[in-house]
């Protein structure tokens, strides 16, 4: 098998296993990745995790322009935005992820560190998360907001709507956005009963011994 239609199956698969988690329902998320030519795959328009077709994938060339499969998900400014500012982003993932959207809408929530510091897989996969506020979904104004951020965060959360994690490849980017889900869960969880967060030696600790991005 080709390495491109390697990439087709797991992006499948992998889309697949978050929605039988119930990560993100019905025809929510998308999903995108680079190919060894420069081009992308994404997820296309109006499809759900549980049942995307590795053979009906939107393919785009180096160019930006759509070769083969069906129309793209309408959050592409998204994913191109995160491409665009990172030079090291191989896959986008963006969920509308139960517990991450719940923590988005909390008055006391820290605009420019979304995730509290309650583990080091959290910090180790995804830095600091910025949140970001709400958008109408496919607004090219999402896209600039990730611009905004010139490269420096891999990781956003739109409020209320979901997460969009950018890594170097398709496996990575699912792996910490299932971190950002984690993390939003264990501090949903644990809101209101002073829960002893990481301190900032500890974080510092973790940051320098796995050379965290670590905007700030
Ligand atoms: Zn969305």
């Amino acid at each position: 098998m080709s390495s491109e239609s390697n990439l087709r199956e797991l992006i499948c698969v992998l889309a697949k296993s978050m929605f039988d988690r119930g990560l993100t329902g019905g025809s929510t998320g998308n999903i995108s990745a680079r190919t060894d030519d420069g081009g992308l795959l994404v997820s296309p328009t109006g499809t759900s995790f549980g049942r995307l077709d590795p053979g009906r994938l939107s393919r785009f060339d180096t160019q930006g322009t759509l070769i083969d499969g069906d129309p793209p998900t309408k959050e592409m400014p998204l994913h191109s935005a995160f491409y665009d500012t990172r030079s090291t982003a191989g896959a986008v993932v963006h969920l509308h992820s139960c517990h991450s959207v719940a923590l988005s809408m909390m008055p006391d929530v820290n605009e420019d560190d979304f995730l509290p510091p309650l583990t080091p897989y959290g910090l180790m996969k995804l830095g600091r998360v910025k949140l970001l506020p709400f958008f109408v979904p496919g607004d090219a104004a999402m896209g600039d907001a990730v611009r905004g951020l010139a490269g420096k965060r891999s990781a956003v959360m739109l409020a209320n709507h979901g997460p969009v994690v950018a890594a170097k490849d398709v496996e990575a980017a699912c792996n910490a956005i299932e971190e950002l889900e984690d993390t939003a869960r264990l501090a949903i969880l644990t809101r209101g009963l002073s829960p002893r967060a990481l301190s900032p030696a500890q974080i510092q600790a973790v940051v320098q011994k796995f050379d965290v991005e670590w905007d700030g």
